[in-house]
């Protein structure tokens, strides 16, 4: 069982590589905002209700981020691991996840923090703007995203360092060699095992 969660800046690269670690260990991976993206397309009602919220770059209420990744997690194809990306971004967020994988006894295997300079963030995600047109890629809803990192999010990365399972991973370099080193790191990860 592989468990990994990713951690890091928007634009740090955490939805390709957590893309390469679901195809080379054959598990899901599990992005929220890839998820709320398809609820959006698809217009359902979880879709409608969080779009406001996405477009402005602001964070979903915890409540329906934690029921939307309980009953994920819980799917069959998550059975034998998953790649978490996008999720937790709060306090409470982490504290409902250590709460979920410890009721169904799965803990992470590794946190993965991608390590990315705010200025090279901020180059990778006005590039992203012009090349896909999300529609949180402006500029106004990226500075919000990037503050609610920082306040919310990246204190994060002390709660996992505390329990000793967090891997730094510097993330400014080409694709293949941020998935090599992590592919390392996640071998070192089943040596341990
Ligand atoms: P990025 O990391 O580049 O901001 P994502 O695709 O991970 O992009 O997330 C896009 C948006 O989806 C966020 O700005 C936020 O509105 C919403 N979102 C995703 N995950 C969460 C979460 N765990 N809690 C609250 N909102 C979330």
């Amino acid at each position: 069982m592989l468990n990994v969660l990713l951690l890091g800046p928007q634009g740090a690269g955490k939805g390709t590589q957590g893309k390469l670690i679901s195809g080379e260990n054959g598990i899901p991976h599990i992005a929220t905002g890839d998820i709320l993206r398809a609820a959006m397309a698809a217009g359902t009602e979880l879709g409608r209700k969080v779009k406001p919220i996405y477009d402005a770059g602001g964070l979903v209420p915890d409540d329906i981020m934690i029921e939307l990744i309980r009953e994920r997690l819980c799917a069959d194809d998550a059975a034998n691991g998953f790649v978490l990306d996008g999720f937790p971004r709060t306090a409470v967020q982490a504290e409902a996840l250590d709460e979920m994988l410890d009721e169904i006894g799965r803990p992470l295997s590794v946190v993965l923090e991608f390590q990315l300079p705010e200025e090279v963030s901020i180059e990778r995600l006005t590039l992203r703007a012009q090349e896909e047109g999300r529609a949180d890629d402006t500029p106004e809803s990226i500075r919000n995203r990037l503050r609610l990192y920082h306040e919310q999010t990246e204190p994060l990365i002390e709660h996992y360092r505390a329990r000793g399972n967090l891997v730094g991973v510097p993330a400014n370099r080409p694709i293949e060699e941020v998935f090599e080193e992590i592919q390392r790191a996640l071998e070192q990860v089943a040596v341990r095992r």
